[in-house]
């Protein structure tokens, strides 16, 4: 039986507030008239409208980040009093569960299950796990043989300081996770954030806002500014900005690169993939088949590491691809508040435009559709989980992102081509490996140019464990220790004894 979610009145009464800007501890309104209309993807309605903030609420909200930086107490607190606002904040994100939950899923189309199981619980983690960093940051004693300077001894030592001012720029296919992947290790390291949320998914970011003031972080140190991309170029641009951090696609974090040499401000990438999913013939076939379905279709292919090519050992390649394709035909597409549903809407009409002009493009170029093919003939932006065979290495459906529900599987006979294969790609940021033996397992793994191998499973994530891209993937790691090396300056400071 159906079963279908109300929105809860905590949701209402949120949707139902004007959306302002976080500037300097306040809600403010814009000078710009520009508003962004909120749509829920699976099926038109409008929730609410938002700033589309201007370069003046870009300047206030720089402005209120250096200030909190250069003078608020945020940066000079003990690590320990940073560490009890983080991990409330934690606390009272996890309390609003279902209100986060809910959000999401209105806003981006996920199904609520999903965004509850997964979407919260990993942004409370990460402030967690952050959250006992900000007490553990420290540089080390060096000691130093300085050849011209024989007859003399020095006390050396390094300080690990904040960067200052950070800008974060993040997309729409986790909108509270990808704040949280940002602001954790900022705020922990002690710097200050002006944070700029996809336009089409912001609602999450603006409720976590609340709950940043409510946690005791002081004003200034987060500001929130919702936008375009243009909104996105003014803080790329900004002198006083110190660092820009991006997560979204290779194409706008080139552009990223380029705004941010007028002051040289440090810059870290999370962006596109491509990433091969490898099934050997001595897989477990039945868990190789699940995992790869799920490597693929989970978030509605929207996710930057999708398994989007699959390679096949040719032994087991029709089995696989009956198996995928069988996973494929029984997923369930639907609204996010029914709670049966397995798969919702894509983001939006342009999403839904550009994926299937891309199975369209596979067809074109002799690709044979298995499973799926076509969007659905209904309000919403549904696209069927699609499974293509008889693709080559050079077709667009095998070389672009296509950030859909769409898998181009693909056979191979020998270990030495697949390796080949796998990574010719301008893309590096994740891949899998099925099989049972483990020391192929481990070959392989050494081999393949990504950020992530996955073996025996696929999108397993944790705060602990660093995620970031080789070659046009990005630049620097999220999470783990590695991240905190994004978001802190090293001062050498040598003393004569
Ligand atoms: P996008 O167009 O690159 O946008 C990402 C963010 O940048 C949005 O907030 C966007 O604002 C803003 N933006 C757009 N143009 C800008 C500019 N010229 N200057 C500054 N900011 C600008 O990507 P998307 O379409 O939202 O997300 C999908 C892409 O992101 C995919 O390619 C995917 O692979 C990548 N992604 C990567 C990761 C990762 O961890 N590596 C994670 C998620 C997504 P608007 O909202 O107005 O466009
Ligand atoms: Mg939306």
């Amino acid at each position: 039986m159906q079963q279908h979610l109300s929105i809860n009145d905590e949701v209402r009464k949120f949707l139902s507030q004007d959306k302002l800007l976080l500037i300097d501890g306040q809600w403010q309104e814009s000078r710009s008239e520009k508003t962004i209309n909120v749509e829920n993807p699976a099926n038109g309605d409008t929730l609410s409208q938002l700033i589309h903030g201007g370069q003046e609420d870009i300047n206030r909200a720089v402005e209120a980040a250096r200030k909190a930086f250069d003078s608020g107490p945020w940066r000079s607190m003990t690590g320990s009093e940073r560490s009890r606002r983080l991990w409330k904040l934690a606390d009272l994100i996890e309390q609003n569960t279902d209100t986060f939950a809910q959000l999401e899923s209105l806003d981006n189309g996920k199904p609520y299950t999903v965004a509850k199981a997964a979407d919260v619980p990993l942004s409370v983690d990460i402030f967690r796990y952050m959250a006992g960093w900000s007490t553990k940051i420290h540089g080390k004693t060096i000691p130093l043989s300085v050849p011209y300077t024989p007859d003399s001894s020095y006390l050396s030592y390094t300080l690990k300081e904040p960067v200052g001012v950070i800008g974060q720029i993040i997309p729409w296919n986790f909108p509270l996770l990808m704040a949280a992947w940002k602001l954790a290790p900022a705020l922990a390291c002690g710097n200050t954030v002006v944070l700029k949320p996809a336009e089409q998914t912001s609602l999450s970011a603006l409720k976590l806002g609340e709950l940043i003031m409510e946690a005791g972080i002081p004003e200034g140190v987060v500001n929130i500014v919702t936008g375009h991309g243009d909104t996105g170029s003014f803080l790329v641009d900004h002198p006083m900005v110190d660092k820009l951090a991006f997560t979204g696609s290779t194409e706008v974090g080139k552009q990223i690169v380029r705004g941010a040499s007028g002051n040289l401000k440090k810059v870290s990438l999370e962006l596109g993939g491509k990433s091969p999913n490898i099934i050997f013939a001595d897989a477990d076939i039945e868990a190789a088949i699940e995992g790869a379905a799920n490597a693929i279709f989970f978030n509605h292919g929207q996710c930057c590491c999708a398994g989007s090519r699959l390679y096949v050992e040719k032994s087991v390649y029709d089995k696989v691809l009956s198996g995928v394709c069988d996973f494929a035909d029984k997923i369930k597409l639907g609204n996010g508040f029914d709670l049966s549903t397995q798969m919702g809407p894509l983001i939006s009409r342009e999403q839904f435009d550009k994926v299937c002009s891309y199975i369209d493009s596979g067809k074109r170029e002799g690709a044979v559709v298995q499973a799926g093919g076509s969007g659905l003939d209904q309000a919403g932006y549904f696209v069927k989980p699609t499974v293509l065979a008889k693709t080559h290495k050079n077709m667009q459906v095998v070389r672009e992102e296509i950030f859909g529900p769409v898998v181009a599987a693909i056979p191979f006979s020998s270990e030495e081509e697949l390796i080949e294969e796998a990574n010719d790609s301008n893309y590096g940021l994740a891949a899998g490996i099925w099989s049972q033996d483990v020391s192929k397992a481990h070959k392989v793994a050494e081999k393949l140019r990504a950020g992530t191998v996955w073996v025996n499973c696929y999108n397993i994530f944790d705060a602990s464990l660093p995620f970031g891209g080789y070659k046009e993937s990005g630049w620097g790691r999220e999470m783990g220790d590695e991240v905190l090396n994004l978001y802190l300056e090293t001062k050498s400071v040598c003393i004569k004894k």
